[in-house]
């Protein structure tokens, strides 16, 4: 069986070369060929001895998943549709800001948490990715977009904020992010990596013990009775226990601050009310708010807030000290807003059906 070399970290990697008979420090030489240079065809790594190289064709191969579509936004925002086996398929967005290019990538084909206002989430799960494939989505992206006039790639923070929950994906996550940060690869810093999670506590708590990079939770409500609903693994892990674990992982964490996602949901999550009940909650916790305007999809039965009442929302936590930024909707003409991602995911946990049937009721 051959090897993928594309998800491996330079442990594995050094590993599987000890396993050939060859020296460890090759694995530095291979992994600058594939991540940084780009590069999947054992025969191009000219600074490699062809007798490695011969061995590599033979046992190993550098195996990127499909690219069946680009599109570029007329604001910039690039999405790249990429097929992981033929059925399969998932959505990596590159969204360029004045200083900073952020990639939000996938880690699961949908999602099994079921958030009521997230489309991934409706459309059900299928699998979670492998390193490989969620590495792939990077690996295209910096391909594609390369070095600006500085000589600076032009990725310069990653998000794992596209489809699936990334912390139900754990040992795939774990190994993408040591990738991520390896200097003969991505080199990122950890402050330049961010985890978006709906708050799947024990795995949050190993990602503290292992990997610690930025986080952003996804909030989205004040109180257990409307995230019960919102976010349904509330009921499995409450706000007390969230709000615990957040204030634990600052502490280990690259940044001072967790940074707090919060659809704006007309008429749901929305009010005055909402948002001091909100501030009470996270007063022991340093933190930071991302109100997301509600990106709809056909069937959510949510609406997005007024801006009037996203203004109002955000001058009530702004009045108590928090820093509050809007999240600009990008890609929207290209369906490359949050939670618009769609891909092609055959749910396997056949919720969907079960949810059709209630939306029909
Ligand atoms: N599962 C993780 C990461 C992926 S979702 C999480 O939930 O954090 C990334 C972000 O997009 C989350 O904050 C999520 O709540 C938000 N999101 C999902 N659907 C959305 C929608 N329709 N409009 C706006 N934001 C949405
Ligand atoms: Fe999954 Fe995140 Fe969507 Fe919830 S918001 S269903 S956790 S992808």
């Amino acid at each position: 069986m051959t090897v993928n070399l594309l998800g491996l970290t330079q442990k594995e990697l050094a590993e599987f070369f000890v396993e050939l008979g060859e020296k460890p420090f090759r694995a530095k030489q291979v992994m600058k060929w594939i991540h940084q240079l780009g590069v999947s065809d054992f025969n191009d790594m000219t600074d490699v001895a062809k007798s490695l190289r011969d061995k590599l064709t033979q046992l190993a191969v550098v195996a990127v998943p499909k690219l069946l579509n680009e599109q570029l936004s007329s604001d910039d925002t690039r999405k790249w549709l990429l097929e992981l086996t033929p059925g399969n398929a998932i959505e990596t967005v590159f969204i360029p800001e004045d200083d900073r290019g952020t990639l939000c990538v996938s880690s699961q084909v949908g999602c099994a948490l079921a958030c009521t206002f997230c489309s991934t989430g409706r459309q059900g799960f299928n699998r979670n990715l492998t390193t490989a494939e969620i590495i792939g989505q990077i690996w295209w992206a910096y391909k594609a977009l390369g070095k600006n006039p500085k000589g600076e790639r032009v990725i310069s923070n990653v998000v794992l904020m596209g489809m699936g929950e990334p912390l139900l994906n754990f040992d795939a996550v774990i190994n993408t992010l040591s990738i991520l940060l390896d200097d003969m690869a991505y080199g990122l810093s950890r402050r330049r990596v961010t985890l978006s999670t709906s708050g799947v506590i024990p795995a949050l708590q190993r990602l503290q013990e292992q990997m610690p990079v930025a986080l952003a939770v996804s909030l989205h409500a004040p109180n257990d009775a409307l995230r019960d609903i919102l976010v349904p693994i509330n009921q499995k892990y409450p706000l007390k226990q969230l709000m615990q674990a957040c204030q634990s992982y600052v502490k280990a964490g690259p940044r001072d601050f967790i940074t707090f996602e919060y659809v704006m949901l007309k008429d749901v999550n929305d009010s005055d009310k909402q948002a001091r009940e909100l501030i009470q909650m996270v007063k022991d916790i340093p933190c930071k708010f991302n109100l997301i305007p509600f990106n709809p999809f056909p069937g959510s039965g949510y609406e997005t807030s007024t801006s009037q009442r996203i203004k109002s929302f955000k001058d009530i936590l702004v009045q108590h000290g928090f820093i509050v930024t809007v999240r600009k909707t990008r890609g929207d003409d290209i369906d490359a807003a949050c939670g618009q991602l769609a891909g092609k995911v055959i749910d396997k946990s056949r919720r969907h059906e079960k949810f059709m049937e209630i939306e029909n009721d």
